[in-house]
């Protein structure tokens, strides 16, 4: 059986490594003060850096006064370059794994990398530290027991709505990863196939100068960010809390609502914000809806 070996002496440079072992090391996700001492003094100890990519790891290797011989480990070349590090590895010499931000391995390269050792019996040790999803949930107020960890939605519109179909049977706070330029589409969709009532977070920028944690129900947070009132600029984290057990979708038909809110001659604005508080339709679409009947009522 493998294990960390915590407690052994130290054979390599410095005592905080072990000649064979690997480092799991978590980098900051923005704010640099966020890297901790024992991942400095590893960085320091290692042989060698394994590194999502070489260029942006010297930045930050740079800023700590850490010269050392990277190799590039990512999702094109991930089994191949583990299998030579292992070798490296059972040869004596010992590693840090580091990915662009964050913790090695989640929603990152690294995971073919630990399979790899451990079925070698190689030591992996965790190097504990920043990651967006738990540093968004901590400041969500949203439940984080039982929270599920999904990443990247798929980005294609069909397989996006057939996997939140499926998430929105599980009974957690959900947690996504998502790049910029799909941010807008990808809260949309999660309001239109989750339910648009369902309290969510989106996490902007953490730990970073423009960092916003916005609350508010999916549909709100949608039409904010559609209407740019939430900038879909820098990095994102998007959480949803817990639906009513077992709910897909609006638990409310909207068509319906605006209907009965229309007859008891609700102001439009009103309807609007009524509405999409309370379904997946974003204000602008209920406010569009309410006209469009208004002009077809028979007195009208
Ligand atoms: N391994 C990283 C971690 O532990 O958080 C995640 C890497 S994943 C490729 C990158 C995604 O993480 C981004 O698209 C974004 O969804 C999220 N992310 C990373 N840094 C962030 C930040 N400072 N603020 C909000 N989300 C962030």
């Amino acid at each position: 059986m493998s294990s960390s070996n915590a407690g052994r002496e130290a054979v390599s440079p410095g005592r905080w490594v072990v000649a064979g072992h690997c480092y799991v090391v978590a980098t900051p996700i923005g704010n640099l003060a966020d890297i901790s001492e024992r991942a400095i003094l590893v960085l320091r100890g290692v042989d060698f850096i394994a590194c999502e990519d070489t260029r942006h790891a010297r930045v930050l290797l740079n800023h700590l006064g850490v010269q050392k011989e990277l190799v590039a480990l990512h999702e094109h070349n991930e089994r191949g370059a583990s299998e030579a590090i292992r070798r490296r590895l059972e040869a004596g010499e010992s590693v840090a794994l580091i990915s662009d931000a964050g913790t090695p391995a989640i929603s990152d390269p690294g995971e073919v990398l630990v399979r790899v050792l451990a079925d070698g019996e190689v030591p992996v040790v965790p190097i504990p530290g920043a990651s967006a999803v738990i540093a968004a949930l901590s400041a969500s107020g949203l439940p984080g027991r039982p929270f599920w960890f999904e990443g990247f939605l798929p980005p294609q519109g069909k397989a996006r709505r057939e996997r939140l179909a499926e998430l929105a049977e599980v009974e957690a706070t959900l947690a996504f990863y998502e790049a910029p330029h799909r941010i807008v589409k990808s809260v949309a969709a999660c309001a239109e196939g989750l339910g648009g009532s369902r309290p969510a977070v989106l996490a902007r920028e953490l730990t970073k100068r423009f960092e916003q944690i916005a609350r508010g129900s999916l549909a709100e947070l949608a039409e904010q960010l559609a209407s740019g009132e939430i900038p879909a600029r820098g990095e994102f984290v998007v959480l949803v809390g817990p639906g009513e057990a077992g709910e897909a979708g609006d638990a409310v038909d909207a068509d319906v609502l605006i209907g009965l809110l229309v007859d008891e001659g609700v102001a439009p604005k009103t309807i609007a914000r009524v509405v999409s508080r309370t379904t997946s339709r974003s204000r602008n679409a209920v406010y569009a809806e309410v006209l469009a009947r208004r002009e077809d009522a028979p007195n009208s």
